[in-house]
Parts: C-alpha cells; sequence; structure tokens
C-alpha cells in the first residue's frame, strides 16, 4: 500500500465527462489498496477568464481581492471531484488550501508556502477516504485567501506529498511527459523516461511549461519522488523526476549529454551604450532597476576599450517599459551614451548533466547555429545548460536543428 498525491491540471477537469474520467482513474488505485489524495486546478480557461472579470471592474486588480475571487475555480472543482468519487461509491471529502490550512506567506498572486497543517488530512486517509485538495490556493497567518501564482496547483501537489511523506507524486497533464522539446515546434521531439531534478529545474526556468519551476524546487528541496503523466492515456509510465546518486556513476554516465532544449520569447534586452568603464558602474544601472523589483536575467559587460563600455541585460518583456524609463531617467548621471530596448528577442537553452563529462558541447551548439546563418546576441551558462539570446524570428529554427544536431530524437 502506498500514500499517492495525484495532481490534476485544466484540461483534465475540463468537463464532467473528464471529472469522471479522473473519478475512474482514482477508483483503479484505491482498487489496488493505495491511500490517495487528489489535488486538482481549475477548469481549464476557467483562471484566465475570472483574470479577465477582475480587469473589467478594476484595470489593476487589487491582489487581495483578486485572490479571493481567482481561487474559486478550483473551489469548484473539488466539489465536482469529490462529487464524482462519490457517484463511483467511493468515500470522498473536498478541502479548499484554508480548509487544510496550507499556510503561506501573505505575498498575494505569488504567495509561497510555509507549512501544511496535514493531520485532517490523514486522519481522512486512515478512515478511507480519497481526500481532495484545492490546488494554487492557501491562507495566510491572518486567514486572508492567498494564490500561488500561475500554475500554482503543482506546487500544492508537491508540497502536499512533501508534508505528507507521499510515496510518489504523480503530475497528470495534457502531455504524456516532459520531451526533449515541445513537440509543437519539433514533430520528432521525445518523451523522455527520466530526467534529473537538476535538468527540470534548469529547463523550467529556462521556459519550459511542464511544470511551475516552484513546484521543482519543492521536490527538489524535500526529494519528493515526482512523475509526469498523461490523463488521458490508461498506462503510460510518463517521465521520473529522478536525483542523481553521487554514489552510483553509472546512473550518471548513462545520461544523454543534452537531454532537452527549452525556449522562450518572454523576455526583452535593454542596452545601456558608451558608458564609462569604472568601479560602480553595475551597481548604478541595476541598483535602480532592482529596487522597482524587476527581475532581471541575463547580463553581459563588454571589456572596455577606450575607457568606455556597453553593458545589455535582459528582463521579461512586460516590464521593459518600466526598466526603459528607469534607465532614461539615469542616463545623464551615469553618462551612457544611448539606451536601446529590444523585445524582438528569443532565449533558446540546451541543458543536460552530461554536459560535465564532455567538453566542446558549446562550440557545437554555436557551430549549429552559425550554420543557419543565426546570430548570437548574447550567450550564458551554468554547469549544465548554455543558453542563447537570438533573433525571435529565429527562435523555431534554432530549436529545430539543435534538436537534430544533438541527435535528441533517437532514444
Ligand atoms: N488554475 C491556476 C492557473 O491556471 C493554477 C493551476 O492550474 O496550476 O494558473
Ligand atoms: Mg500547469
Amino acid at each position: 500500500m502506498a500514500l499517492i498525491v495525484q495532481k490534476y491540471g485544466g484540461t483534465s477537469v475540463g468537463s464532467p465527462d473528464r471529472i469522471k474520467n479522473l473519478a475512474r482513474r482514482v477508483a483503479r488505485f484505491k482498487a489496488l489498496g493505495h491511500q490517495i489524495v487528489v489535488v486538482v486546478s481549475a477548469m481549464s480557461g476557467e483562471t484566465n477568464r475570472l483574470i479577465t472579470l477582475a480587469k473589467e471592474i478594476m484595470p489593476e486588480p487589487d491582489p487581495r481581492e483578486l485572490d479571493v475571487m481567482v481561487a474559486t475555480g478550483e473551489q469548484v472543482t473539488i466539489g465536482l471531484t469529490a462529487m464524482a468519487l462519490m457517484e463511483l461509491g467511493l468515500k470522498a471529502k473536498s478541502y479548499t488550501g484554508s480548509q487544510v490550512r496550507i499556510v503561506t506567506d501573505n505575498a498575494h498572486t505569488k504567495a509561497r508556502i510555509l507549512r501544511i497543517d496535514e493531520e485532517r488530512i490523514r486522519a481522512d486517509l486512515n478512515a478511507g477516504y480519497v481526500v481532495v485538495v484545492a490546488g494554487f490556493q492557501g491562507v495566510d497567518e491572518g486567514g486572508n485567501i492567498t494564490t500561488l501564482g500561475r500554475g500554482g496547483s503543482d506546487t500544492t501537489g508537491v508540497a502536499l506529498a512533501a508534508a505528507l511523506k507521499a510515496d510518489e507524486c504523480q503530475i497528470y497533464t495534457d502531455v504524456d511527459g516532459v520531451y526533449t522539446t515541445d513537440p509543437r515546434v519539433v514533430p520528432e521531439a521525445r518523451r523522455l523516461k527520466s530526467i534529473t531534478f537538476e535538468e527540470m529545474l534548469e529547463l523550467a526556468s529556462q521556459g519550459s511549461k511542464v511544470l511551475q519551476i516552484r513546484a521543482v524546487e519543492f521536490a527538489g528541496k524535500y526529494k519528493v519522488k515526482l512523475r509526469v503523466l498523461s490523463s488521458f492515456e490508461e498506462d503510460g509510465e510518463g517521465t521520473l523526476i529522478t536525483f542523481e546518486d553521487p554514489e552510483n556513476k553509472d546512473s550518471i554516465m548513462e545520461q544523454p549529454i543534452i537531454s532537452g532544449i527549452a525556449f522562450n520569447r518572454d523576455e526583452a534586452k535593454l542596452m545601456v551604450l558608451g558608458v564609462p568603464d569604472k568601479p560602480g558602474i553595475a551597481y548604478q544601472i541595476l541598483g535602480p532597476v532592482a529596487d522597482a523589483k524587476i527581475d532581471v536575467d541575463m547580463i553581459i559587460q563588454n571589456m572596455g576599450a577606450d575607457g568606455s563600455t556597453d553593458f545589455t541585460f535582459t528582463v521579461h518583456k512586460n516590464d521593459m517599459a518600466k526598466a526603459l524609463s528607469i534607465l532614461n531617467q539615469v542616463q545623464a548621471h551615469i553618462g551612457a551614451r544611448e539606451i536601446v530596448g529590444d523585445d524582438k528577442i528569443a532565449k533558446v537553452s540546451i541543458v543536460g548533466v552530461g554536459m560535465r563529462s564532455h567538453v566542446g558541447i558549446a562550440s557545437q551548439m554555436f557551430r549549429t547555429l552559425a550554420e543557419e546563418g543565426i546570430n548570437i546576441q548574447m550567450i550564458s551558462t551554468s554547469e549544465i545548460k548554455i543558453a542563447v539570446v537570438i533573433d525571435e524570428k529565429y527562435m523555431e529554427l534554432a530549436v529545430r536543428v539543435l534538436h537534430k544536431a544533438f541527435e535528441l530524437e533517437e532514444a
């Protein structure tokens, strides 16, 4: 007998039929003697609908009130899911985040989970219930409803699995696992049987949307066994997120050099041209940007020639206008010649733990892009990732040729 947390995304609860289907799956696991906690998202499209609705009343919705109304999406699906389970003759009970007491900080719309009071769930499980919990939401110490950021139901699932010390956390979604890249861009993309936690973390932070990044961080911190599966297949094995075993070198050696390619068009590039090459410049540029709570991703500062240099960094597209106006305000003070913004860029990243033990991966990546005439504007690397910024219009081409160059279509 195992304790399993199953999280179902928006498409998996998108209609009454799909909810019934989900219930039948839960019933099969229950029949095997397992204890099951189900975490559900809102029905697909519902969270977007609620946010749009809020903006019709208040263009910049008050975060506390937005959380109050956006959290209703999941409250609907937990009730429906519990009913579907009852219709199959199972004992089921649903809870909102605040009923469980998934306690978060008070950062409305992007709250972090602090702790979970799991005793009540455990008691229900021991009494034979399937427990259904609303994803994406919690409650702060003051009793205010909070939400965990878009895609946050993944994090609810993983956090519950950690709190309950579950044997496995299964994330059911509309794809049957984690792919070498998005199959909509590269039809030859292949499902990975397993991927290391660190690779998954890089892929999620570089733009892969399969799992919310916080969910992956949580899984890493508490060593939650995590599996991504399709809710439309009877018995696929999905993709298992594994932890590298330092004792077992073979497990690392067998990994492919590159596991996946991620991409995103969400960033914009800001160039501060012709600034004096002297101490304090980076701080004078990025200090005010950080004060405005704008996240900076890549940063490049050129070597100064004749006492002046260029400073380039990327931010989320939504923050470009704000960042530009900040830079324009400090331009005179820092003595920059020109400030330029460009949001027609894309970031493409190759990720793989095998990079640690292989040389020449970067040059192979750069050669592949050069052969297609794709200009690289920025580069950043970590131990297991190489990311480049290129012109947005070449993004799909870049992903396709890299997928081929690193032979990712082959099992
Ligand atoms: N319903 C929320 C969203 O659409 C949370 C989730 O689905 O994970 O972002
Ligand atoms: Mg999701």
